[in-house]
């Protein structure tokens, strides 16, 4: 699958697919550049940049929508434009203002309009905007120079299984993030701390992996890339910990959960929890909602079941995000901004 017309729209992985171009920025001198465009899928840097060697990195992953009514919506992006801005700034990189990212991502939408996946196939456009140090640097300090880089690329849903509910493993042996460290942060360094555990629970046979607090070992954390909830007697519960990235979707879930008459519950939650809960998932931009069918715990050998197909909460919040992703209903909280003229 090479060019655009071998793709099958309704049934993209969820994986890199080459597009027209890319866009970026450098800061230097002090200050952000001009925008770039360019169909170089490479960068030319440092063999010494930081963000080879030191991890300052961070990235960001939202979506464009091509709606029922032919437009194309961006959800919340604001929200990732200032996650972005909290992940610079955890890690002493270079801040791109709100207008930068928004500049950035606008162009690297509209030049690749034509990757946007048709409305009705269920796929959307992925937009990855990257940020990453530089400029060269031996002794352990942050760079004096940053690159801001944003491409897209046509997705389908994250895990294979889509809405379907997906197996997952929780793990006692590993952490992705320590209390006070970067897990709170979107960068990249999480995800190394990841890989081992989540190819582990790939080749065990299960979707993902759901991490605890690594402190005590007793409070659910999150999924590797997405955030875990809970259902339980009318209540969205999801937990709350400095480890936590802050979801996008999660909080938008946690407003349409109280519009749809739910009670919302952001509180550490308990491994002991997941036996009460009706229904269980993980929730992210690339993710979307995946429900859990079961939870295994990988050191007791316990295993708790929720389910061979999507509980009725999950689906209700599942199809209400996405009607408001697509245009298909009134978007009450205001949260999409329409790409005009693509
Ligand atoms: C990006 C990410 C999420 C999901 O956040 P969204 O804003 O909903 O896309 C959840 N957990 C981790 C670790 C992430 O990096």
């Amino acid at each position: 699958m090479d060019t655009i017309e071998d793709i099958n729209w309704g049934s993209l992985p969820f994986g890199y697919f080459r597009t027209d171009y890319n866009v970026r920025c450098t800061y230097r001198d002090g200050q952000w550049g001009e925008l770039e465009v360019t169909d170089s899928e490479y960068i030319s840097i440092h063999m010494a940049a930081t963000g080879l060697h030191y991890g300052q990195e961070a990235f960001e992953g939202l979506k464009a929508y091509r709606g029922a009514d032919g437009k194309v919506r961006l959800f919340r992006w604001q929200e990732n434009a200032r996650r972005m801005r909290m992940s610079a700034s955890g890690i002493m990189m270079a801040i791109p203002p709100e207008e930068l990212f928004f500049e950035a991502i606008d162009k690297a939408v509209r030049m690749n309009a034509r990757f946007i996946p048709p409305y009705g196939t269920g796929s959307s456009l992925y937009i990855r905007p990257l940020l990453f140090g530089s400029g060269a640097q031996v002794g352990v300090k942050p760079a004096k120079e940053y690159m801001l880089v944003v491409f897209v690329t046509p997705v389908g849903p994250y895990f294979k299984e889509g809405f379907n509910p997906v197996k997952v493993q929780l793990v006692r042996d590993y952490d992705r993030a320590a209390p006070l460290g970067t897990g709170h942060i979107k960068v990249g360094g999480n995800y190394a701390a990841s890989l081992r555990a989540a190819e582990r629970a790939h080749a065990e046979g299960y979707a993902s992996v759901l991490f605890l607090d690594a402190k005590e070992k007793k409070f659910i954390d999150e999924a590797g890339p997405a955030n875990f909830f809970g259902i339980r007697e009318m209540s969205y519960i999801t937990p709350k910990s400095c480890t936590i990235l802050p979801s996008v979707t999660n909080k938008s879930i946690e407003v349409i959960a109280a519009d749809l008459g739910l009670k919302v519950e952001r509180r550490p939650v308990p491994v002991e929890e997941l036996e009460t809960f009706e229904e269980a998932g993980a929730c992210g931009t690339a993710a979307i909602i995946s429900p859990f069918k079961s939870i295994f715990d990988r050191e007791l050998k316990k295993e708790y079941y929720y389910g061979e197909t999507a509980g009725v909460w999950s689906t209700k919040l599942y199809n209400t995000l996405r009607a408001i992703q697509y245009g298909e209903i009134e978007d009450k909280f205001g949260w999409t901004t329409i790409l005009e003229g693509i």
